[in-house]
């Protein structure tokens, strides 16, 4: 595919920019950190404690701990929920390693399930058929920062007596059916990665949840089974979101809102520009699940060479997924076949992530589109 080059060399459009963030909140982000520092609280502490608390309140949830990051938080749940060799936890193949990496950590086994075409996010309809004597848990994905659909994930698990976890490491904000992530299910897992809508500066992870055995054993377990300094009630691990990650979080997380809302304008405009190309599939929204767009996620044909002209113009798209899980080397020994879940397959092949980030500008989201178009109109149509 041939681009004409606009002859200077244009500013690059990054998929996210951290930088961007932090110039908006630099001041309170220091402040915050000179608190931690003066205090020594690295580990525990008050910043801390705040967090934790502030952070459930914000899920609307009774309890929330802080861990040491995403795939931890969701091992942690698992790991509470009492679950093992021998259990079979059924997850979706679109989505990061992580998701599925938690239920091996834990022992027990990973089972996939295909997705919703519409929405990329695990198919309810599809679940009862991965279900055995074995199935114990389901971990549904809020990819790209829109809910799965929990009404019809949490029928058919109540049906089957299994336990609901959240993933909901790109989501945080986001609202089903009016209520927040975090509080839809058995419990839910929270990543801090810098690049998520609230990352800190560095790993960071926080299990949430309305039971209050579950966080029990998770602020126990995350902290070497610790009831006293000295006192282990069991044998735990160490993975624990530290003071100054907990102090920053609390500075990000009175923006998030504004930020979710930022992202979701920056969605309108791409979405008014590229509403009538036959080459984009733009995102579905489902109007008791909006998204806050942790990443605004086309599809097209011939996403390789789109991917590669839109760099070629300094724009830094994105892929998320290229690889279902059920096809990356790390799941061979599951002997799971091309063909088995075509709908995770058939996005892998086609999605395309375009830079968002609440502070891109109209301008920027302008010359996105004008590229994209220009690139794809070599490309053959997507169905609808
Ligand atoms: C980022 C992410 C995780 C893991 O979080 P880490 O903090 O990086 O360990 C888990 N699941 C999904 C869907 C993610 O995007």
């Amino acid at each position: 595919m041939k681009v004409t080059l606009s002859g200077k060399h244009p500013q690059v459009i990054p998929l996210v920019d951290l930088r961007a963030s932090h110039a908006s909140i630099a001041a309170d982000i220091e402040a915050a950190i000179k608190r931690v520092i003066d205090t020594s609280a690295f580990i525990g502490g008050a910043e801390h404690q705040a967090f934790q608390e502030e952070f459930a309140r914000y899920c609307q949830s009774p309890y929330a701990v802080g861990v040491g990051n995403g795939t931890e938080a969701l091992w942690l749940i698992l790991r509470g929920l009492g679950l093992g060799p021998g259990d079979e936890v059924i997850t979706t193949p679109l989505t990061f390693i992580a998701t599925a990496e938690a239920i091996s950590l834990c022992g027990a086994r990973v089972v996939f399930c295909d997705i919703e075409p519409q929405t990329f996010a695990l198919d309810a309809g599809q679940l009862s058929v991965h279900i055995t004597d074995r199935t114990r848990a389901v971990v549904p994905v809020h990819l790209y920062g829109q809910p799965a659909d929990m009404d019809g994930i949490l029928a058919v698990a109540r049906k089957h007596g299994l336990k609901v976890v959240e993933d909901a490491a790109q989501a945080h904000g986001a609202r089903y059916r009016g209520k927040r992530v975090g509080s839809l299910a058995d419990a839910a897992a929270f990543s801090f990665y810098p690049g998520k809508n609230l990352g800190a500066y560095g790993d960071g992870g926080a299990v949430v949840t309305a039971d209050e055995e579950l966080a029990t054993f998770v602020r126990k377990f995350c902290d070497h089974g610790r009831v006293a300094k000295y006192e282990h009630e069991f044998e735990g691990t160490n993975s624990r979101l530290d003071g100054l990650q907990a102090a920053i979080l609390r500075v990000k997380l009175r923006h998030l809102d504004r930020w979710n809302a930022q992202r979701r304008q920056a969605a309108g405009w791409y979405r008014d520009r590229l509403k009538d190309c036959p080459a984009v599939r733009l995102p579905k929204e489902m109007t008791d699940r909006p998204s806050i767009y942790h990443l605004f996620v086309i599809m097209v044909e011939n996403r390789d060479q789109i991917l590669q002209a839109l760099k070629q113009e300094a724009i830094q798209a994105g892929v998320h997924y290229p690889i279902p899980l059920h096809l990356q080397p790390a799941y061979r020994h599951l002997g799971l076949k091309q063909g088995m879940f075509p709908y995770a397959e058939g996005a892998a092949q086609r999605v395309l992530s375009l830079p968002l980030y609440p502070e891109i500008t109209e301008g920027q989201v302008d010359r996105v589109c004008k590229v994209l178009k220009k690139v794809v109109a070599a490309a053959p149509s997507i169905a609808a």
